[in-house]
């Protein structure tokens, strides 16, 4: 089976990096499926976990928006924030996700509300990939 190299970055750190089958995102415009020899391609990310497939194996991670560029042997995506799913602290991002919902809740103005649905998603996807794990 071909492979091609899988690099996610964030501007603090190399989060992920391995020789990968295939790569599953979330685009803008839909779910994606990268093979090897994928034609060369930008586009912007949803925050959604990231699926890396070698071999029989699924790796999962979590990555907050940002951007994927499929080159000819190489898929990098940067986002402000990614973690692999034994780096998720699940108390801290059930407090996120809380804060966000009552933040919601209460009227805000359209940047704040943006912020807080923004900070619901990050947090919803950190913990949906922790429980993805357990079914
Ligand atoms: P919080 O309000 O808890 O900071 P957030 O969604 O606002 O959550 P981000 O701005 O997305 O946090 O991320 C800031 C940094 O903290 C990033 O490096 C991110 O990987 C890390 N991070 C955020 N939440 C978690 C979590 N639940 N587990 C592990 N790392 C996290």
């Amino acid at each position: 089976m071909s492979t091609m190299r899988l690099e996610i970055v964030t501007p603090e750190r190399k989060v992920y990096e391995q020789d990968v089958n295939m790569v599953v995102v979330k685009g803008v415009g839909g779910e994606l499926g990268i093979l090897p020899h994928h034609i060369p391609l930008v586009t912007p990310l949803k925050i959604a976990p990231v699926k890396a497939k070698i071999g029989n194996t699924d790796t999962f991670i979590a990555v907050h928006g940002g951007f994927m560029e499929v080159r000819k042997d190489k898929v990098v995506i940067l986002a402000e924030a990614a973690e692999l799913e034994a780096d998720i602290d699940v108390s801290r991002a059930r407090l996120a996700k809380e804060r966000a919902e009552r933040r919601l809740a209460q009227k805000q103005s359209d940047i704040n509300a943006h912020r807080a649905e923004m900070a619901l998603r990050r947090a919803v996807s950190r913990l949906e990939l922790v429980e993805h794990r357990k079914e």
